[in-house]
């Protein structure tokens, strides 16, 4: 029998990745703090995804998570089809360092200064395991594509900070990898190169990346297709 106009609202997509539960106590020397509290997360493909909350509410600790720079006390994290949170701390380093992109909030301390831009973006390919790496040639082309192009041959200590960090977000996409992770990337940053590192961010997402950014920056969140708020470690919206 036919089912006439009935419509099936389609299945919700399938997170990238997900955090379930995620729970996290930081012992002090007068007793403990409660850094997450059974935080649930989910990351689309393609999506800027913002975590916002007031200083303290938990996000660096929710994001060190999702990267497995940390684990929590409990709750899962699943990105792709792993579950990150099972594996070794050895295990997790090599994923970090090979399958997925972290931006640390110092835009100095994700490059280095033994080579130039162009040459961080073949080192982090290095790092990645590529063999062989990018050549200068083929890191020069993808600077250009995010629009970095002018600082290719100068050294690190010659980039402002805004440069180092649309620096660092390059080489963290170095390889493609599906999730980058960033810890308040514009909290060092004046609002004008703030701004421009979210065109960076933004040819990130639409060739598909996941792009997590821990911030309370405004500009950030009202650019973000999800918004995560936590405060007290609780996920309030
Ligand atoms: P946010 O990034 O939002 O500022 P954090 O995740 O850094 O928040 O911290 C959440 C809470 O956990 C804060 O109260 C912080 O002081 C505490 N905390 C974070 N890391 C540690 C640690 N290693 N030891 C003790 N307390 C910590
Ligand atoms: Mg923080």
């Amino acid at each position: 029998m036919s089912r006439g106009t009935d419509v099936q609202p389609a299945p919700p997509a399938v997170p990238f990745a997900m955090v379930r539960g995620a729970t996290r106590r930081f012992a002090t020397l007068d007793g403990h703090v409660d850094a997450l509290v059974d935080v649930d997360l989910d990351v689309a493909a393609g999506e800027l995804t913002v975590v916002a909350g007031p200083s303290g509410s938990g996000k660096s600790t929710l994001l060190s998570i999702l990267a497995g720079l940390e684990r929590g006390d409990r709750g899962e994290v699943t990105v792709g089809s792993l579950r990150v949170d099972r594996l070794s701390t050895r295990a997790r380093r090599t994923w970090r360092r090979t399958e997925i992109g972290v931006v640390m909030p110092r835009p100095s301390d994700n490059l280095t200064v033994v080579h130039d831009a162009a040459g961080n973006l073949v080192w982090s390919d290095v790092l990645r395991g590529a063999r062989p790496p990018m050549s200068v040639d083929d890191a020069r082309r993808r600077l250009d594509e995010l629009g970095l192009g002018e600082v290719g041959a100068r050294s690190i200590p010659q980039l402002s900070g805004g440069e180092q960090m649309r620096l660092a977000f390059a080489c963290a996409a170095v390889g493609d990898p599906p999730l980058v992770v960033a810890d308040e990337p514009t909290a060092s940053l004046d609002s004008e190169s703030g701004h421009v590192l979210l065109t960076v961010i933004r040819r990130l997402t639409a060739s598909g990346t996941a792009v997590v950014v821990a911030s309370h920056d405004p500009e950030l969140v009202d650019a973000a297709d999800v918004v995560v708020r936590l405060d007290d470690g609780r996920r309030i919206s």
